[in-house]
């Protein structure tokens, strides 16, 4: 492992000035992912900056009735809020589908966003790589790629993102806060992370120096009834195949409402826009379901180990929203 330094700011302006005169350094959150990738020397950064003093560890209801998580938050803290599990509760649920307790309490809300790829070659350091080495190509392509993207992936990458808490916060339309050398800003979090095109490196729209504070939830939506759900090898401990978070609601038979998000599937958590719209104002039946899945896998692309992700998403997410629709009808 490569020598690093470490600071360890008391101030968000502190930490920002460590960052911008420390070119090559990370923000240490709770180094679930970040400590193991240095382990392998994956990650290499000349030093570690500890947020984990700065005052971003706030679950803080909002004036509008949304929801403010602090980027600091922990995971476990995240999905036992009374608040979180009464209003958002496809959260809670997701967050606990991923990891174990333990990583789970150390785990926080930017390092979650944060977490990189678990590509096997990612991590192997004999594999060509496009996103470890910009430029070296990518073993996955032809190699065993069962857990890889059938969806916006390129020809120089076809990792998938490992989360479940993004899937969900995908779903639900949140707002990622950032601070930085420039100022404060605010993006659609459907609009962080990126696809891989030619720069599989670049993983997310955060510029140098900046640092994620809070991640904002709209006020929920009473009426609409959501549910999470994860496809694995293994019942814990173990990254998603297929994941599904979606919400709907139902008015006169139609779809009043709906949201559609997708994990194991592609570089970034996937909203599934597409089968959104041919849903929403639609009669709430399976037929529809299925004629809008089909829309949204138009475009999936499979490999040699992971064509039957196309039918398992399919399959998944037909099975979700309607056991959903079949809830809100019996309401
Ligand atoms: Fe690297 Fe992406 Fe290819 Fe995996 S899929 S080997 S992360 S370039």
């Amino acid at each position: 492992m490569k020598p690093f330094e470490y600071a360890r700011p008391t101030s968000t302006a502190a930490a920002l000035d460590e960052a911008a005169h420390r070119p090559n350094s990370k923000f240490l959150g709770g180094g679930t992912n970040l400590v193991d990738l240095m382990r392998e020397n994956i990650e290499q950064p000349d030093a570690l900056i500890d947020i984990t003093r700065l005052p971003f560890s706030e679950i803080r209801e909002r004036e509008d009735g949304g929801l403010s998580l602090g980027a600091g938050a922990r995971n476990t803290a995240v999905a036992s809020h009374p608040l979180v599990r009464a209003r958002y509760p496809l959260l809670s649920e997701a967050i606990l589908c991923g990891a174990s307790g333990q990583i789970r309490n150390m785990a926080t809300v930017g390092g979650n966003m944060m977490q990189r790829t678990r590509c096997f070659y990612f991590y192997d350091e004999t594999a060509s790589c496009n996103k470890r080495q910009p430029g070296a190509g990518c073993d996955a392509i032809g190699g065993v790629n069962r857990i890889h993207a059938i969806l916006g992936a390129s020809d120089a990458c076809i990792a998938t993102h490992p989360s479940d808490m993004c899937v969900a916060l995908a779903a639900l339309d949140a707002t990622v806060h950032v601070c930085g050398p420039q100022g404060e800003r605010t993006m659609p979090f459907v609009e962080f992370h990126r696809l891989p095109g030619d720069t599989p490196h670049i993983e997310t729209d955060l510029k140098s120096g900046e640092l994620i504070t809070s991640v904002e939830l709209a006020p929920p939506d009473a009426a609409s009834g959501s549910h999470y759900r994860k496809v694995r090898d293994r019942s814990s401990y173990a990254f998603a195949l297929v994941s599904v978070a979606a919400a709907v609601s139902i008015r006169d038979g139609n779809v009043a409402d709906v949201r559609l998000a997708l994990g194991g599937v592609a570089h970034k958590p996937w909203r599934a826009f597409e089968a959104e719209r041919l849903l929403r104002h639609a009669p709430a039946t399976l037929e529809r379901v299925r004629f809008a899945v089909d829309a949204e896998l138009a475009a999936a692309r499979s490999f040699a180990h992971n064509h039957f992700k196309i039918e398992l998403a399919r399959r998944t997410i037909v099975s979700v929203l309607g056991g959903l629709m079949a809830l809100e009808r019996a309401r």
